[in-house]
C-alpha cells in the first residue's frame, strides 16, 4: 500500500478524509493528475482558490431586530473565463464546503468546454426559518456587500441548494441598482438562472435534471440498456431531482423511491414525478405524498432499481450506504455526493458512476447559454437550447469515456483528467505573469 508524507497509508487517510468535502475533492483531483503531464506550477495554483471572500453583514429581521449573517464567495480559478457558480442558502454552508464546490465548478466548465472558470458562494442560514421579505433583504444585502467582487464579465452567480430564480432576480436588480444608470441594462448577465421575464433562458429551470438524463442516455446507449421500463431512485427532490425524475418518467422509466429532508418514500409500483413535484411545492417535502407510508432510510438506500440519482447534498454515499445500494448506475445530480470509501465500495460492486462533473453539468451549460443570450439581447428557442446542451453533454461524455477506457480508470478520474488537461494547456500557453 503506498505511503504518504505523513507516513500513513493512503487507505487510512481515505477513511479519515471521508467527512471532509474539500480534502475528498483534492484526493479525487490528485488521482487524475497521475494520468496527465500537468506542470508543477499549475498543480500548485489549482490547489487553493484564487480568492476567498468572506463577508459578515447585518440584516433587519421582521421583528425589528438585526441579525448578522456570514456569506461566502469563493473564486477558484478563471483561466478559462469569468468565475461561474451557484449560491447556496443552507445551514451547513461552511468555508470548506464552498471551496470544494468552487473548485468542482472549475473542472466542470473545463470538461464541458465552456468559457467559464469556477466559483461558488453561500450563506449559512435555514431558508424555511425566514419570511420571504427577510430572504429578499438577506439576498440584496449580500449582493450589495459583495459589490464589485462579482460582475457580468468577472464572476456570475447562479442558483444552487436553497436558492431559485426569484433570488437570482433580486441579486440582478440589486447589482443593477448599484451601477451607473446609463449602464444598468448591460448588467443583466450578472446572474443566470433568472426567471424568463427578467432575462432568464428557456430550458434553464430543468437544465440540470435534463443534463442528468442526457448523461444517463449516453450510458444506456453504451451499455445497450433500455430506459423504457427501467427503475430509478432519487435522493433530493428539489430543482435537480424533480426535473430528472419528470424527464425520466416521460422516457418510460419508473421512480421507485425518493428521499428528501422530510423523509423517504418507497413504492415499487412507481411514484409520479409531476404529482410529487406538486405535492412538494404545496407541503415543502415528499413526506405524506398520497398517504404513502414513511419508509426508513435503509429501505430507501437498499431499494432495488437500475439507476440511483443522488440530487441532494455532498458526502451522502458513504461506504455503508454504497454497500446497501442495489443499482447498476449512479448518476451524480448533486455535487460531491460520494465519499472516497463510498466510491471504492461501489466500484467493487461494479456499480458504474457518472460523476458530478459530467452528470450535473447541464445547469452551468444552459447558464452559459443564458449569459450569451443576455449579452446579445437574444431569446433562443427551447429546442435549440436542448439541442446545444445535448451536443456538449455528448461530446464531454465521449471524451471522459474514451480516456477512461484508454487508461483503464474510473469515470471520475477520467473526467477530472480531461478537464485538467485543458486547464494545463491554457496555463502552459499563457504562462504566469509576471
Ligand atoms: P434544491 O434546494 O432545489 O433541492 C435540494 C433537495 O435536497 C431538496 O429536495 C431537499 O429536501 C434535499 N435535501 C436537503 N437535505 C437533505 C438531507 N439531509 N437528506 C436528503 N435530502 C436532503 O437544490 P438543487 O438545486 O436541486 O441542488 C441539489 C444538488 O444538485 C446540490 O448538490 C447542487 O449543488 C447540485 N447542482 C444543482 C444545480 C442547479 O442548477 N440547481 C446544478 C448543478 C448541481
Amino acid at each position: 500500500m503506498p505511503k504518504s508524507k505523513s507516513g500513513l497509508t493512503t487507505e487510512i487517510e481515505l477513511i479519515d478524509f471521508d467527512a471532509d468535502f474539500f480534502k475528498t475533492h483534492l484526493v479525487q483531483l490528485g488521482r487524475a493528475m497521475r494520468y496527465i503531464p500537468i506542470q508543477d506550477h499549475v498543480r500548485l495554483i489549482l490547489s487553493e482558490p484564487k480568492n476567498e471572500i468572506m463577508v459578515n453583514f447585518p440584516v433587519k429581521m421582521d421583528d425589528g431586530k438585526y441579525k448578522l449573517f456570514k456569506g461566502y464567495r469563493i473564486q477558484h480559478n478563471n483561466i478559462l473565463g469569468p468565475y461561474k457558480g451557484g449560491i447556496r442558502f443552507h445551514h451547513e454552508v461552511t468555508l470548506g464546503e464552498v471551496k470544494a464546490l468552487a473548485s468542482i465548478m472549475t473542472y466542470k466548465c473545463s470538461l464541458l468546454d465552456i468559457p467559464f472558470g469556477g466559483a461558488k458562494g453561500g450563506i449559512a442560514l435555514t431558508p424555511s426559518e425566514h419570511s420571504i421579505s427577510e430572504i429578499e433583504n438577506i439576498t440584496r444585502r449580500f449582493t450589495h456587500t459583495l459589490g464589485n467582487n462579482i460582475g457580468p464579465e468577472y464572476d456570475i452567480p447562479a442558483p444552487d441548494v436553497g436558492t431559485n430564480a426569484q433570488i437570482m432576480v433580486w441579486m440582478m436588480d440589486t447589482y443593477m441598482n448599484i451601477q451607473n444608470a446609463a449602464h444598468k441594462n448591460a448588467q443583466r448577465a450578472i446572474v443566470t438562472g433568472k426567471s424568463i421575464t427578467s432575462g432568464g433562458s428557456l430550458g434553464r429551470a430543468k437544465a440540470t435534471g435534463q443534463g442528468v438524463v442526457f448523461a444517463i442516455q449516453e450510458w444506456a446507449k453504451e451499455n445497450n440498456f433500455e430506459l423504457k421500463g427501467s427503475t430509478f431512485a432519487v435522493q433530493g427532490f428539489g430543482n435537480v431531482g424533480s426535473n430528472a425524475a419528470k424527464i425520466l418518467n416521460k422516457l418510460g422509466a419508473k421512480c421507485v423511491a425518493v428521499q428528501d429532508h422530510t423523509g423517504s418514500i418507497v413504492n415499487l409500483e412507481g411514484l409520479d414525478g409531476l404529482e410529487l413535484t406538486a405535492h412538494v411545492k404545496e407541503i415543502g417535502g415528499v413526506s405524506g405524498f398520497k398517504e404513502q407510508k414513511a419508509a426508513s432510510a435503509d429501505d430507501f438506500w437498499s431499494v432495488e432499481c437500475d439507476i440511483f440519482i443522488p440530487a441532494a447534498l455532498e458526502l451522502q454515499i458513504t461506504k455503508e450506504v454504497a454497500e446497501q445500494l442495489k443499482c447498476r448506475l449512479v448518476a451524480e445530480g448533486a455535487n460531491g455526493p460520494t465519499t472516497l470509501a463510498g466510491e471504492k465500495a461501489m466500484l467493487k460492486k461494479n456499480i458504474e458512476v457518472i460523476p458530478d462533473l459530467m452528470a450535473n453539468a447541464g445547469g452551468v451549460v444552459v447558464s452559459y447559454f443564458e449569459w450569451v443570450q443576455n449579452k446579445r439581447s437574444e431569446r433562443w428557442k427551447e429546442e435549440e437550447i436542448d439541442e446545444k446542451l445535448l451536443y456538449l453533454m455528448q461530446k464531454a461524455y465521449r471524451e471522459m469515456r474514451t480516456l477512461a477506457k484508454e487508461k483503464n480508470i474510473d469515470n471520475r478520474t477520467a473526467a477530472y483528467a480531461v478537464a485538467l488537461n485543458r486547464i494545463n494547456e491554457s496555463y502552459v500557453e499563457r504562462g504566469v505573469f509576471p
